[in-house]
């Protein structure tokens, strides 16, 4: 029996981060509200949901803390932790049976399902913990990757892609005058969705890092109506497919960014089936300005952030992507140990070069910690001067879910990146820059002798 949501729920238990809330709920706007106010602390299992038979699973992946604990880490190790998975790749297995196909329900109605709506101008119901799985058509290598779906109807949904590795299978089918045939896995083990995030090269396959991030391969089983292969311990499986050529409105919906991507005409999925475990779960996302968007790709963007500025500057330390203000996409903290001058824009030109929506990064010297905001501003303010440290880099290619780009026209999204060197500068008498305070030596005296002063 392979490492499954359920796995990850009992951890959760077992460290007092779940809680079940018996009570009735309201799919629209009351599931999502007690989401955001408990947001960071327990993961909550909403077990009376009004209008569905099955229970509803919120806030799994919103901290670095709950992500750390379901993969067997601690926050501050996720980065050296996620790092090793990329360099240590473990191949799925193919199973014969699968709970995820306990019940086949061949003529689905996805009203069934506890889908919620999460901000106040969404366009409806979206389904946004889902697991999109996918085959090159040319080549058949699998794509796992996470995408906002819109409830049309029974056995219809919309879904908006940004031009990533799904996009690319979806126009290779199309080229053909063919559907392309997707699977979308609810209720999976944090794992998988990590992996999702990884910012891999096409025609990698992410859930051999899932596997990775595991210990273990990822189990999985083959679909009932489609080619495709989901993993085997899913609570919910929906066989669809991507009709070639259609385009219906999609939207708005509230963003990772914390703003409404508007009604765009989009694309639209027909769902074959429905599987699922006789007692399964529905898992859900929280978008919009939650930041369990934001951590769950920050904790998959990092280690790829970390290993592009690794191929630059050797001696890169610690990277970080903060959440709630960055979104965990905009910025980026990198810490490197200097040897020569320009390399904050070496590294800075990698970090641009390895993720789209990036659009500044502050570079601090080793001795600086990325994750504390106020050692990152007292490095800007006392080791960077504004006209020789900013480097402004204009018309960079972006994605259209920047504010800053242009959302009605993807293909002229552009956006100006900035560099802010803060490391000290070279040359600088070392003096100049040592931190005035109390002897160390002293410090450590106080804290043994701290009873004594009766504070
Ligand atoms: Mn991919």
């Amino acid at each position: 029996m392979g490492k499954d949501l359920r796995q990850a729920l009992k951890v959760l238990e077992d460290h007092g981060r779940l809680k079940t809330v018996s009570a009735p709920v309201d799919r629209v706007f009351e599931v999502a509200g007690i989401l955001r106010r408990v947001e960071g602390g327990p993961a909550v299992l909403f077990t009376d949901v009004t209008g569905s038979p099955y229970p509803l699973l919120g806030g799994l992946t919103d901290s670095r803390e709950k992500i750390a604990l379901v993969l067997g880490t601690s926050a501050r190790d996720l980065l050296p932790f996620t790092v090793r998975a990329l360099q240590n790749p473990i191949s799925p297995v193919l199973v014969e049976r699968a709970p995820c196909q306990e019940i086949v329900e061949s003529e689905p109605d996805l009203s069934t399902l506890p889908i919620p709506t999460l901000s106040e101008r969404d366009g409806g119901p979206y389904l946004t913990g889902g697991l999109h799985l996918s085959h090159n058509p040319e080549n058949g290598i699998r794509n796992a990757s996470m995408h906002r779906n819109q409830l049309k109807g029974r056995d219809r949904l919309g879904i908006w892609m940004a031009p990533t590795h799904l996009f690319h299978h979806y126009l290779a089918a199309a080229r053909r005058g063919r559907p392309l045939p997707v699977a979308i896995a609810i209720g999976v083990h944090p794992a998988l969705l990590v992996a999702s995030q990884l910012r891999l090269p096409f025609d990698v396959d992410e859930l051999t890092y899932a596997g990775a991030l595991l210990g273990e391969p990822v189990e999985m089983v083959r679909c009932r109506t489609i080619p495709v292969e989901v993993p085997a311990q899913a609570e919910f499986v929906l066989e669809c497919e991507i009709l070639p050529e259609v385009k219906e409105p999609e939207g708005p919906f509230g963003e990772f960014a914390g703003l409404y991507g508007a009604v765009r005409d989009s694309w639209v999925m027909r769902v074959k089936a429905v599987t699922h475990r006789a007692d399964a779960i529905y898992h859900n996302v929280m978008c919009g300005m939650s930041v369990e968007n934001p951590v769950l790709g920050a904790v998959g963007r990092e280690p790829s952030l970390y290993q592009a500025v690794k191929a630059a500057v050797p001696t890169v330390r610690d990277v970080h992507m903060p959440v709630a203000g960055g979104r965990g996409n905009f910025d980026a903290v990198v810490s490197i140990k200097k040897v020569m001058e320009g390399e904050p824009q070496k590294a800075g030109f990698a970090a641009f070069a390895a993720q789209d929506l990036l659009k500044f990064v502050v570079v601090v010297d080793d001795d600086v910690d990325v994750y504390n905001f106020n050692e990152v501003e007292y490095a800007i303010c006392t080791r960077m001067r504004a006209d020789q440290d900013i480097h402004v880099i204009r018309g960079v290619k972006t994605v259209a879910l920047d504010p800053m780009g242009d959302e009605y026209a993807p293909a002229r999204s552009t956006v100006a990146k900035m560099i802010i060197d803060a490391t000290r500068p070279f040359g600088q008498k070392p003096e100049t820059l040592d931190q005035a305070d109390v002897p160390a030596s002293v410090k450590d005296m106080v804290s043994k002798k701290w009873k004594v002063y009766g504070l």
